[in-house]
């Protein structure tokens, strides 16, 4: 088997009828790069930009950014990087931030909403994306998006950034895409309105499932309800594919459930547009993909998303699809 994987180098990722997703990676510091060309991913899906500050003592600078973001987009050589800006908060601490002790941190000052909170910092990290867009095919992704005031108040962040840069006549990508995750149930709900605002939605099953079912995702005591095959799940996830489609935006998923070998084919059949994970997985994601028919999938869809149970669907599969 491990030498039909490496078959998989340089194939295209197309499903067994004729649709083409594409299979990216998620990485969290430019030294990963290595193992997104070895395993032949077709972009970046997800660049966790938090280790840069995390792995650091103090906020780290525009031009420290700007390095780290612009080897990747350079190293991809023009396939797309969606990089997304910080995110910490919540489990993730960064001492020099001085972040208030929560009763509820996942429930807390995290992510876009400590950026949006945090200007000068945050339009720090924009302009830095910014000018490594002038280098390869970045595009940037907001995470924790809740609302649409967010989205809008995050793009007027970006206008001021670009104007900036404008102004002192630095190159980048006027064209620039700006998507969001779609982690949180009220993002998948609202998706049909949330869609009108950016280009692109990447879901990030990580929070989804631990939002959409309040099951902490770190707290092995309840891991038991933690599941990625939970009908609600399934349907918030098919939800915003169609919604983004509708209208005309590309759906990408980044979170664990994008390289579940028993998930893909389902997500094939919703019309998943990319897939992002972990480099190890591409070659097997790949081959899935390479045989399974994604019109086949969509005509089981109505009935895997009317099972009861996560047990059900996971019986479904296993015996419909992967058999
Ligand atoms: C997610 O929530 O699915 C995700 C990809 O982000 P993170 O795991 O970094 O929270
Ligand atoms: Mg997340």
């Amino acid at each position: 088997f491990k030498l039909k994987l490496e078959d998989m180098k340089g194939k295209k990722s197309i499903s067994k009828d004729g649709v083409k997703v594409e299979i990216a990676a998620n990485i969290g510091t430019p030294k990963d790069v290595d193992n997104v060309i070895e395993n032949d991913a077709e972009g970046i899906g997800l660049y966790r930009t938090e280790f840069l500050y995390m792995d650091s003592d103090k906020l780290p600078t525009e031009e420290e950014q700007f390095e780290a973001y612009k080897i990747v987009a350079e190293r991809m050589e023009g396939k797309p990087v969606v990089i997304r800006t910080l995110d910490v908060g919540g489990d993730k601490d960064i001492p020099y931030l001085d972040l208030p002790k929560e009763m509820n941190p996942f429930l807390g000052y995290r992510a876009i909403r400590l950026c949006l909170d945090r200007k000068d910092m945050f339009k720090t990290q924009l302009r830095a994306l910014l000018r490594a867009s002038a280098f390869g095919n970045v595009k940037i992704m907001f995470p924790m998006i809740s609302s649409i005031e967010e989205i809008r108040k995050a793009k007027k962040i970006l206008e001021e950034a670009k104007e900036e840069l404008r102004n002192k006549n630095i190159p980048f990508n006027e064209e620039i895409e700006v998507g969001i995750m779609v982690e949180i149930p009220a993002a998948a709900i609202h998706s049909d309105i949330f869609a009108k605002e950016v280009d692109f939605f990447s879901i990030g099953t990580n929070d989804l499932i631990q939002y959409t079912l309040a099951v902490d995702r770190g707290n092995q005591d309840i891991s038991y309800l933690y599941n990625q095959y939970h009908p609600a799940v399934l349907k918030l996830i098919d939800m915003t594919i169609k919604n983004g489609h509708k209208e005309g935006i590309w759906v990408g998923m980044c979170g664990e459930a994008a390289g579940d070998e028993k998930l893909i084919p389902i997500l094939l059949g919703m019309g998943l547009d990319e897939f992002s994970m972990s480099s190890s997985s591409i070659l097997k994601a790949r081959w899935i993909i390479n045989n399974t028919s994604k019109e086949e999938i969509e005509s089981m869809l109505d009935e895997v998303l009317s099972l009861p149970t996560a047990k059900d669907v996971e019986k479904f599969i296993d015996e419909n699809i992967l058999a």
